[in-house]
């Protein structure tokens, strides 16, 4: 069995790849049980040494990289270009900060000296989505090679030559010999995966429906696991916000990335003494933007990754309409070779319609009328997910209250929600748990060892 790598804009394939039988999976999992007990005893040296030598390698070819990316799930250019680029600054933070975050936690006690030790457990899986191809991927792997632990890859099946590019890349820059591995499988063989002794923990970065399984997989042979799921994020605009500063996020945190971002801005939710006038210069914005092809500069929005994504934001978005909702502009399917969805605007969204209940996958924006903040954080916290939220105030008393009060994994205030290596990420809810990135995120999978010497 195969799977096959298309290319979103015109539906040309990039190239096929034999899925793995059960002897290249169990040859995988025997080398990267050696992997481990080599890998374990490296030191931080030879650790950042290889993982500069990835950065620069990512920096150096982020053009090429780019365009493989683009050419696999259809984003812009420029972003894949971006992404690479963040990829080598990741490498760069835990180089310089991995052995300092590590060592060890002296904690005073009766013993003579009793201390915490952060030590690597093993190989870790990681199950990831196509949005941001190599950036999921090194977010995680990053943290764990320098932690002492080896990798797993199980890639979403439409970007196999990510997949295999990312592998490629660690083992040129000296990881070669098992500690980053590419699993071409299926989601429905990762459970088997799980179960296998030499793997000791999961993430996953994707759907609920799949952390849900994921998650039980992990709960049935107690291994750890870090779940990033989705979202539904909250951007509340009160009438103290700097409006243009506020339309021009509202935009680019819905947008960017295609209307592909876990933490796209989902939900506008917006004060009614500005309402008209926010949403008037919304709409003015949304049809002005340029859907077409994700290599020319002047694009704004390229196709979406899959013809099923398309279809299904298209199901989403006619449900929704059904049950009352009123379509401000585009929000539709654009009739083409390759998968594009006309970025759109809806508003009067029903409470039990898909806008309103589930994750918008894609280029649409919801526009919601508050009276005041109250209702504006009722409204915010009512959905079951919980990872990013917006709020766009300059008042004091409104930013305290929406830090306190956003059921989320993180506020930011007059800022778009993005991930950052020197902050930890992650959902509370249904959109996951468990942190990535920063401190919290390359303590995840270690061996928090207590050490009492009497
Ligand atoms: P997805 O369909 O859940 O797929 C994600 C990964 O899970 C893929 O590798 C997929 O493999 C695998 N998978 C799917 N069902 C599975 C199952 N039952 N058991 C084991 N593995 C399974 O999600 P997606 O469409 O790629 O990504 C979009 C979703 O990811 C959105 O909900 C988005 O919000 C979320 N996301 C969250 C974050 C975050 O940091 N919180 C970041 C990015 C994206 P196959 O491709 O082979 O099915």
């Amino acid at each position: 069995m195969s799977i096959q790598s298309l290319n979103p804009k015109n539906g040309v394939e990039n190239g096929r790849y034999h899925l793995f039988d059960t002897d290249m999976i169990e040859s995988v999992l025997e080398q990267s049980q050696s992997a481990f007990l080599r890998h374990k005893n490296t030191g931080f040296d030879s650790r950042t040494r290889q993982i500069l030598a990835v950065a620069d390698y990512l920096d150096e070819h982020a053009q090429d990289l780019g365009l493989m990316i683009t050419n696999e799930m259809g984003k812009l250019l420029s972003s894949a270009v971006a992404e690479v680029h963040k990829c080598a600054q990741l490498c760069r933070y835990y180089a310089e900060n991995a052995e300092g975050i590590l060592g060890d936690q002296l904690i005073e006690t009766n013993a003579r000296r009793s201390y915490v030790r952060y030590l690597p457990i093993g190989a870790i899986l990681a199950v990831m989505p196509w949005n941001f191809p190599f950036w999921q991927v090194f977010r995680f792997a990053v943290p764990a090679l320098m932690a002492g632990n080896v990798c797993l890859l199980k890639h979403a099946s439409n970007v196999p030559e990510c997949a295999l590019e990312i592998e490629r890349i660690f083992n040129q820059c000296g990881f070669d010999n098992g500690e980053f591995q590419t699993l071409l499988i299926k989601s429905s063989q990762v459970e088997r995966v799980i179960a296998d002794d030499r793997v000791r923990a999961v993430t996953l970065t994707g759907s609920e429906a799949a952390g849900s399984s994921v998650a039980a997989a992990a709960g049935k042979y107690l291994k750890k696991s870090v779940l990033e799921l989705g979202g539904s994020d909250p951007f509340i605009v009160m009438p103290s916000a700097d409006f243009d500063q506020s339309i021009d996020l509202a935009v680019r945190g819905r947008v960017q990335n295609n209307g592909q971002t876990c933490v796209a801005s989902k939900r506008y939710i917006i004060h009614a003494d500005i309402y008209d006038a926010f949403k008037t210069a919304l709409v003015a914005r949304y049809e002005a933007l340029i859907v077409g092809d994700p290599c020319d500069k002047k694009t704004d929005i390229g196709p979406l990754s899959t013809h099923h994504i398309q279809v299904e934001l298209d199901i989403q978005v006619q449900e929704t309409l059904n049950m009352g909702a009123a379509r401000l502009c585009g929000a539709h399917i654009i009739e083409s070779e390759g998968h594009y969805y006309q970025p759109g605007l809806l508003e009067n969204i029903p409470k039990g319609s898909p806008a309103y209940d589930n994750e918008l996958f894609g280029p649409v924006g919801l526009l919601f009328k508050v009276a005041d903040l109250d209702e504006a954080i009722a409204l915010a916290n009512d959905t079951r997910f919980g990872l990013g939220s917006v709020i766009c105030t300059q008042d004091k008393i409104e930013i305290e209250r929406a830090v306190n009060e956003l059921d989320a994994g993180c506020t930011f205030v007059n800022a778009l929600v993005a991930s950052d290596a020197r902050l930890p990420f992650g959902g509370a809810k249904a959109s996951g748990y468990g942190r990535e990135l920063s401190a919290e995120g390359i303590r995840e999978f270690c061996n928090m060892k207590t050490i009492y010497i009497a």
